[in-house]
């Protein structure tokens, strides 16, 4: 069946016009003492990606090049670090934080980021705030880098809004009943980072130091930060 699918797919992209990959082909030889397991076949997933990415290119429809910086940026530029500066900023700067709250959009970019329209949600002892998009997987990307598995499931998505209290102590995070949570749902056009509460025992810490206190889950809501001397947020 494996062998099916590939010749498929090779045939497909001949079609198309396509140079077809030799170890899509099937031609790679091994060498005699090569005697290793392979796995024969990447994932369907795999396969249909490269296949559509293939064709694409092929048209015209995309440049390759401009593929690569993309998946660059996301691999290696893009991730928690980037939300974990901003969160840092607003601890150490109120007018900064009182600018975040504000506008969340023009106070990134005076970082130098941007991205989907954005509002910055703030957590304090009365307030704990969760982000979740119920529909697929909307997500803070340009500042949280790529979404867990755990954010695009179908549990989470789902579970947040009907049980919140429970889905957060599934995260080891119980909270008290006096407690207000917020659920914010995220849309293609409009993108929720929280405001962690900043850990005692960290006066006197640079930006640096503090952002290295912050971590993806506390910017999504399903964790807060612990103080760096032990214990837990003001
Ligand atoms: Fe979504």
């Amino acid at each position: 069946m494996n062998t099916t699918r590939r010749e498929m797919l090779s045939a497909a992209l001949t079609a198309a016009g396509v140079a077809v990959a030799p170890d899509l082909a099937g031609a790679q030889e091994h060498a005699p003492d090569h005697d290793h397991d392979h796995q024969a076949v990447p994932p369907d997933s795999a396969l249909r990606v490269k296949a559509l990415e293939s064709l694409m290119v092929a048209k015209g429809l995309v440049d390759p090049v401009a593929l690569d910086a993309i998946i660059d940026n996301y691999e290696h530029k893009v991730g928690p670090h980037v939300g974990a500066r901003i969160v840092a900023r607003a601890w150490g700067d109120p007018e900064y934080k009182r600018r975040l709250l504000a506008d969340g959009n023009a106070a990134i970019a005076e970082l130098g980021y941007g991205g989907t329209h954005l509002v910055v949600v703030e957590n304090s002892p009365s307030v704990h705030n969760l982000v979740v998009c119920t529909l697929c997987s909307c997500y803070p990307w340009d500042l949280l880098g790529l979404p867990p598995q755990w954010y695009k499931s179908f549990a989470y998505r789902s579970r947040s809004v009907i049980d919140p209290r429970g889905v957060l102590r599934e995260f080891g995070l119980p909270l008290a009943d006096e407690v207000m949570v917020r659920v914010w749902d995220s849309t293609a056009d409009l993108r929720y980072l929280v405001l962690p509460e900043r850990p005692t025992g960290t006066d006197g810490m640079s930006e640096a130091d503090l952002a290295a206190l912050v971590t993806r889950d506390a910017m999504v809501g399903t964790a807060t930060l612990s103080s760096p001397r032990g214990g837990t947020h003001a």
